[in-house]
């Protein structure tokens, strides 16, 4: 049996002429930057999220850079973060010229360490990574900084958790999510969006992301051009609807795992209060080598997030760390390796990887 990571032409076929005449729509508006199809989806993802706005952007990365720009952060400022994260929460702070200060993980959830934050006089915001789909707790994370610290939320993995009934997104001042095909709510390429409560740093963002425009032609502040693509936004409006389906069947699949994994396979567990959104299912082991050859060899593809912590990166170097310096966040990347988990998954794969994986540790 062949297992992937992931399947986008399973999940293009289930929805195909669907996606066809969303785009046929698109293509016959004359409509090709913002407009209607960006307007809906935003109005559309934000119904299923609170009260607040979307605003659809160009990638994930641009959702954080935007967020926190519209939050204040310049050149200079502290942000606390984690360093086993995708590199773009990482890339997206430096982008402002701000500096990235590492916080370590809690070794059983691989999510920041809310109790090992330490902020400084120079702190301005803490980007909270919803790692895996699991959720950091906002709350307890906002009682340790305090209300002048800005709390943006990393959703790119976590579209669709939630904590005591709270959306992954809806807890902090701001929060990114990324559209990356691979995501729970991914597009046919790059788009993100953030979500934000208030509605005038909404708005603000919705400046940034047009060159700082308000009205025509006029820069109230400096901007960029980060736009999500309308076509992008007819895909994503075609696959928003099955979104809570998508990731109730991603959680079906990680209870399966769950279930049948010999108790002697550690795993990444959920949060307490977290209705994991389950991006990833991510067990730790040891000689992760010697067993991601023997699953390749028996069709079974794995993937590591991520298997170099970002501050020990040579890209990163200038910041100072070193190893040693975050125990845990280096264990966990020495350790973690993520099965196949995607909603088009049937049974019969998940028990097939299951019972190899067991066979093999
Ligand atoms: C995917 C991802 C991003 C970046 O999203 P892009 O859309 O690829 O820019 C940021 N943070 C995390 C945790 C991610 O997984």
């Amino acid at each position: 049996m062949n297992v992937p990571m992931f399947d986008y032409l399973a999940q293009f076929r289930a929805l195909e002429p669907e996606f066809r005449s969303a785009i046929d729509r698109v293509l016959g508006s004359g409509l090709l930057i913002l407009g209607p199809e960006v307007e809906a989806f935003e109005r559309e993802m934000a119904a299923q999220l609170g009260p607040g706005q979307v605003v659809g952007v160009n990638s994930g990365t641009d959702a954080l850079v935007l967020a926190l720009t519209a939050l204040g952060v310049g050149a200079g400022d502290e942000v606390i973060t984690v360093a086993n994260t995708a590199v773009p929460t990482v890339s997206a702070i430096r982008e402002l010229g701000a500096v990235p200060v590492f916080c370590d993980i809690d070794p059983t959830t691989c999510l920041l360490d809310v109790g090992a934050v330490r902020t400084t006089a120079k702190t301005r915001a803490v980007v909270a990574v919803h790692l895996y789909g699991n959720c950091v707790d906002i709350t307890a994370l906002r009682a340790k900084v305090g209300d002048h610290i800005a709390i943006v939320e990393d959703c790119a993995q976590a579209h669709g958790a939630s904590w005591r009934d709270r959306p992954a997104g809806t807890m902090g001042d701001a929060a990114a999510f990324s559209f990356y095909p691979t995501k729970n709510l991914g597009a046919y390429g790059d788009g993100g969006a953030v979500y934000c409560a208030d509605p005038a740093r909404a708005a603000v963002i919705r400046s940034l992301r047009m060159y700082g425009f308000e009205g025509q032609y006029y820069a109230e502040r400096e901007g960029r051009n980060s736009r999500l693509d309308p076509i992008q936004a007819a895909i994503l409006r075609v696959k928003l609807p099955h979104l809570g389906a998508a990731v109730a069947r991603r959680r079906a699949i990680a209870a399966q795992y769950d279930r049948l994994l010999s108790p002697s396979v550690k795993r990444v567990v959920a949060a307490p209060d977290v209705a994991h959104g389950y991006h990833l299912y991510v067990v730790r082991v040891p000689e992760r080598e010697r067993l991601r050859t023997a699953l390749r060899e028996r069709g079974i593809q794995t993937g590591v997030h991520y298997p170099h912590p970002i501050h020990l990166m040579r890209g990163y170097a200038f910041l100072g760390y070193t190893p040693g310096s975050l125990p845990e966040t280096e264990r966990a990347a020495d350790e973690v390796m993520s099965l196949p988990l995607y909603p088009e998954l049937d049974d019969a794969a998940v028990e097939y990887v299951a019972t190899t994986l067991n066979q093999l540790v």
